[in-house]
Protein backbone atom coordinates (compact mmCIF):
# COMPACT_ATOMS: atom_id res chain seq x y z
CA UNK A 1 0.00 0.00 0.00
CA UNK A 2 1.56 3.46 -0.93
CA UNK A 3 -0.14 5.46 1.72
CA UNK A 4 2.12 8.19 0.50
CA UNK A 5 -0.06 9.47 -2.07
CA UNK A 6 -3.04 10.12 0.08
CA UNK A 7 -3.74 14.12 0.65
CA UNK A 8 -4.94 14.07 4.19
CA UNK A 9 -7.60 16.71 5.18
CA UNK A 10 -8.07 17.40 8.98
CA UNK A 11 -10.39 19.74 11.12
CA UNK A 12 -13.37 20.19 12.96
CA UNK A 13 -17.00 19.85 12.19
CA UNK A 14 -17.82 22.64 9.55
CA UNK A 15 -14.01 24.15 8.93
CA UNK A 16 -15.36 23.02 5.44
CA UNK A 17 -13.46 20.14 4.99
CA UNK A 18 -15.79 18.12 2.50
CA UNK A 19 -16.48 20.68 0.21
CA UNK A 20 -13.36 21.84 0.29
CA UNK A 21 -11.66 17.93 0.01
CA UNK A 22 -14.48 17.45 -3.10
CA UNK A 23 -13.22 20.20 -4.83
CA UNK A 24 -9.56 19.23 -4.55
CA UNK A 25 -10.14 16.05 -5.52
CA UNK A 26 -12.15 16.99 -8.32
CA UNK A 27 -9.56 19.35 -9.19
CA UNK A 28 -7.01 16.79 -9.22
CA UNK A 29 -8.77 14.09 -10.52
CA UNK A 30 -8.45 12.18 -7.33
CA UNK A 31 -10.96 9.95 -5.11
CA UNK A 32 -12.99 11.47 -2.83
CA UNK A 33 -13.37 9.98 0.78
CA UNK A 34 -15.31 11.36 3.61
CA UNK A 35 -14.22 9.52 6.61
CA UNK A 36 -17.20 11.09 8.57
CA UNK A 37 -19.48 9.59 6.38
CA UNK A 38 -18.23 6.07 8.00
CA UNK A 39 -18.14 7.20 11.63
CA UNK A 40 -22.35 8.45 10.69
CA UNK A 41 -23.18 5.42 9.10
CA UNK A 42 -21.78 2.90 11.76
CA UNK A 43 -23.45 5.23 14.43
CA UNK A 44 -26.47 4.99 13.11
CA UNK A 45 -26.74 0.98 12.55
CA UNK A 46 -25.33 0.21 15.79
CA UNK A 47 -27.77 2.49 17.55
CA UNK A 48 -30.71 1.36 15.54
CA UNK A 49 -29.38 -2.43 16.24
CA UNK A 50 -30.23 -1.61 19.76
CA UNK A 51 -26.44 -1.46 20.37
CA UNK A 52 -25.22 0.80 23.91
CA UNK A 53 -22.85 3.21 21.39
CA UNK A 54 -22.58 5.96 24.75
CA UNK A 55 -19.35 4.81 26.75
CA UNK A 56 -20.66 0.89 26.17
CA UNK A 57 -19.54 -1.47 28.55
CA UNK A 58 -16.33 -3.83 27.50
CA UNK A 59 -19.55 -7.06 26.92
CA UNK A 60 -21.03 -4.09 24.79
CA UNK A 61 -17.95 -3.57 23.14
CA UNK A 62 -17.19 -7.18 22.28
CA UNK A 63 -20.64 -7.64 21.05
CA UNK A 64 -19.50 -4.40 18.82
CA UNK A 65 -16.64 -5.71 17.92
CA UNK A 66 -19.04 -9.47 16.43
CA UNK A 67 -21.25 -7.12 14.78
CA UNK A 68 -18.66 -4.66 12.60
CA UNK A 69 -17.29 -8.17 11.66
CA UNK A 70 -20.48 -9.09 9.68
CA UNK A 71 -21.30 -6.17 8.26
CA UNK A 72 -21.56 -6.04 4.80
CA UNK A 73 -20.32 -2.38 4.39
CA UNK A 74 -19.65 -0.51 0.98
CA UNK A 75 -18.65 2.69 0.77
CA UNK A 76 -18.70 5.05 -2.51
CA UNK A 77 -20.55 3.16 -4.68
CA UNK A 78 -21.63 6.73 -6.07
CA UNK A 79 -22.65 9.74 -4.50
CA UNK A 80 -26.48 8.22 -4.30
CA UNK A 81 -24.56 5.45 -2.64
CA UNK A 82 -22.28 6.89 -0.61
CA UNK A 83 -22.33 4.39 2.16
CA UNK A 84 -24.54 1.11 2.37
CA UNK A 85 -24.43 -1.34 4.52
CA UNK A 86 -25.77 -4.99 4.41
CA UNK A 87 -28.16 -3.72 1.38
CA UNK A 88 -29.30 -0.37 3.49
CA UNK A 89 -28.49 2.87 1.66
CA UNK A 90 -27.83 5.12 4.52
CA UNK A 91 -26.34 8.07 2.51
CA UNK A 92 -29.48 10.90 3.37
CA UNK A 93 -30.29 9.39 6.81
CA UNK A 94 -26.60 10.00 8.20
CA UNK A 95 -26.79 13.95 7.49
CA UNK A 96 -29.25 14.46 10.47
CA UNK A 97 -28.45 16.23 13.15
CA UNK A 98 -28.83 13.98 15.03
CA UNK A 99 -26.62 11.63 13.64
CA UNK A 100 -23.82 13.74 14.11
CA UNK A 101 -24.19 13.05 18.26
CA UNK A 102 -24.08 9.50 17.64
CA UNK A 103 -21.33 9.46 15.52
CA UNK A 104 -18.72 11.56 18.13
CA UNK A 105 -20.13 8.77 20.50
CA UNK A 106 -19.14 5.95 18.48
CA UNK A 107 -16.38 7.51 17.32
CA UNK A 108 -14.21 7.16 20.89
CA UNK A 109 -14.86 3.21 20.60
CA UNK A 110 -11.53 1.91 19.74
CA UNK A 111 -12.73 -1.17 17.97
CA UNK A 112 -15.37 1.07 15.45
CA UNK A 113 -11.49 2.65 14.50
CA UNK A 114 -9.75 -0.04 14.24
CA UNK A 115 -12.35 -1.19 11.88
CA UNK A 116 -12.72 2.06 9.80
CA UNK A 117 -8.81 2.13 9.58
CA UNK A 118 -8.64 -1.24 7.91
CA UNK A 119 -11.41 0.04 5.55
CA UNK A 120 -9.95 3.19 5.07
CA UNK A 121 -6.16 1.75 4.31
CA UNK A 122 -8.18 -0.70 2.13
CA UNK A 123 -9.36 1.90 0.21
CA UNK A 124 -6.19 4.23 -0.16
CA UNK A 125 -3.97 1.16 -1.04
CA UNK A 126 -6.21 0.71 -4.54
CA UNK A 127 -6.67 4.81 -5.10
CA UNK A 128 -4.75 7.80 -5.04
CA UNK A 129 -7.15 9.86 -2.84
CA UNK A 130 -8.00 12.59 -0.94
CA UNK A 131 -9.16 11.53 2.46
CA UNK A 132 -10.91 13.49 5.00
CA UNK A 133 -11.61 13.38 8.55
CA UNK A 134 -10.08 14.01 12.01
CA UNK A 135 -7.08 11.26 12.35
CA UNK A 136 -6.09 10.92 8.76
CA UNK A 137 -2.82 12.75 9.02
CA UNK A 138 -2.05 12.08 12.67
CA UNK A 139 -3.36 8.36 12.34
CA UNK A 140 -4.55 6.75 9.31
CA UNK A 141 -2.09 8.04 7.37
CA UNK A 142 1.17 9.53 9.10
CA UNK A 143 3.33 8.92 6.20
CA UNK A 144 1.18 10.97 3.84
CA UNK A 145 2.95 13.47 1.59
CA UNK A 146 0.66 16.85 2.00
CA UNK A 147 -1.44 17.09 4.81
CA UNK A 148 -3.62 20.24 5.76
CA UNK A 149 -5.44 20.91 8.81
CA UNK A 150 -8.47 23.21 8.20
CA UNK A 151 -9.56 25.38 11.16
CA UNK A 152 -12.51 28.70 11.33
CA UNK A 153 -14.23 29.71 14.34
CA UNK A 154 -16.87 28.18 16.12
CA UNK A 155 -19.24 30.97 14.95
CA UNK A 156 -18.47 30.67 11.39
CA UNK A 157 -18.51 26.95 11.65
CA UNK A 158 -21.99 26.64 13.19
CA UNK A 159 -23.13 29.09 10.76
CA UNK A 160 -22.21 26.97 7.84
CA UNK A 161 -24.08 24.19 9.52
CA UNK A 162 -26.70 26.13 10.32
CA UNK A 163 -27.33 26.98 6.60
CA UNK A 164 -26.95 23.20 5.43
CA UNK A 165 -29.52 22.08 7.58
CA UNK A 166 -31.80 25.03 6.37
CA UNK A 167 -31.10 24.07 2.76
CA UNK A 168 -31.65 20.54 3.54
CA UNK A 169 -35.40 21.67 4.68
CA UNK A 170 -34.14 21.10 8.45
CA UNK A 171 -36.17 24.37 9.85
CA UNK A 172 -36.53 22.66 13.43
CA UNK A 173 -33.01 23.14 14.99
CA UNK A 174 -31.68 26.44 16.03
CA UNK A 175 -28.63 28.32 15.47
CA UNK A 176 -28.07 28.32 19.24
CA UNK A 177 -28.52 24.23 19.13
CA UNK A 178 -25.63 23.78 16.39
CA UNK A 179 -23.55 25.99 18.12
CA UNK A 180 -23.58 24.27 21.15
CA UNK A 181 -23.82 20.80 19.77
CA UNK A 182 -20.63 21.67 18.00
CA UNK A 183 -18.41 22.84 20.75
CA UNK A 184 -19.52 20.00 22.75
CA UNK A 185 -18.40 17.74 19.67
CA UNK A 186 -15.22 20.24 19.42
CA UNK A 187 -14.46 19.73 23.00
CA UNK A 188 -15.19 15.51 22.73
CA UNK A 189 -12.91 15.13 19.72
CA UNK A 190 -10.19 17.11 21.10
CA UNK A 191 -10.35 15.62 24.27
CA UNK A 192 -10.91 11.38 23.64
CA UNK A 193 -8.10 9.46 24.34
CA UNK A 194 -8.68 7.52 20.94
CA UNK A 195 -6.88 9.44 17.86
CA UNK A 196 -8.57 12.55 18.81
CA UNK A 197 -8.98 15.88 16.45
CA UNK A 198 -5.28 17.60 16.80
CA UNK A 199 -2.71 18.85 14.13
CA UNK A 200 0.22 16.96 12.74
CA UNK A 201 3.19 18.72 13.09
CA UNK A 202 4.03 18.42 9.53
CA UNK A 203 0.76 19.57 8.65
CA UNK A 204 -0.08 22.78 7.12
CA UNK A 205 -2.94 24.76 9.02
CA UNK A 206 -5.43 27.28 6.77
CA UNK A 207 -8.04 29.15 8.80
CA UNK A 208 -10.78 29.30 6.64
CA UNK A 209 -13.08 31.86 8.25
CA UNK A 210 -12.33 34.69 6.35
CA UNK A 211 -11.17 32.69 3.21
CA UNK A 212 -13.34 32.23 0.05
CA UNK A 213 -13.72 28.89 -0.78
CA UNK A 214 -11.90 29.01 -3.78
CA UNK A 215 -8.54 30.63 -2.15
CA UNK A 216 -8.61 27.51 0.25
CA UNK A 217 -8.60 24.83 -2.55
CA UNK A 218 -6.24 26.94 -4.69
CA UNK A 219 -3.94 27.10 -1.40
CA UNK A 220 -4.30 23.24 -0.96
CA UNK A 221 -3.52 22.75 -4.84
CA UNK A 222 -0.61 24.50 -4.75
CA UNK A 223 0.33 22.78 -1.25
CA UNK A 224 0.07 19.47 -3.04
CA UNK A 225 1.96 20.19 -6.33
CA UNK A 226 4.88 22.07 -4.47
CA UNK A 227 4.87 18.79 -1.70
CA UNK A 228 4.72 16.58 -4.62
CA UNK A 229 7.92 17.58 -6.28
CA UNK A 230 9.99 17.49 -3.03
CA UNK A 231 9.16 13.66 -3.45
O1 LIG B 1 -16.89 14.97 9.63
P1 LIG B 1 -18.22 14.66 10.28
O2 LIG B 1 -18.82 15.80 11.03
O3 LIG B 1 -19.17 14.02 9.33
O4 LIG B 1 -17.85 13.54 11.36
C1 LIG B 1 -18.81 13.08 12.30
C2 LIG B 1 -18.10 12.63 13.57
O5 LIG B 1 -17.31 11.47 13.29
C3 LIG B 1 -17.11 13.64 14.17
O6 LIG B 1 -17.70 14.51 15.10
C4 LIG B 1 -16.08 12.77 14.82
O7 LIG B 1 -16.47 12.49 16.15
C5 LIG B 1 -16.12 11.48 14.05
N1 LIG B 1 -14.97 11.33 13.15
C6 LIG B 1 -13.79 10.85 13.70
N2 LIG B 1 -12.72 10.60 12.89
C7 LIG B 1 -12.79 10.82 11.56
C8 LIG B 1 -13.98 11.34 10.99
C9 LIG B 1 -15.05 11.60 11.82
O8 LIG B 1 -13.70 10.65 14.90
N3 LIG B 1 -11.74 10.54 10.80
Amino acid sequence: MNYSSVIAIDGPSGSGKSTIARMVAKKLNLLYIDTGAMFRSLAYILKSRGFEIDEPSMSQVDAIKKELASLDFKYGQSEEELVVIDGENLTQTIREHEVSKLASQVSKIQVVRDYLKEAQRTIAGKNHCVMEGRDIGTVIFPNSYCKIFLTASAQVRAQRRFEQLREKGDNQTTFETVLEDLKKRDDSDINRPTAPLKQADDAVGLDTSDMDINQVIDEIVKISQSKQNLL
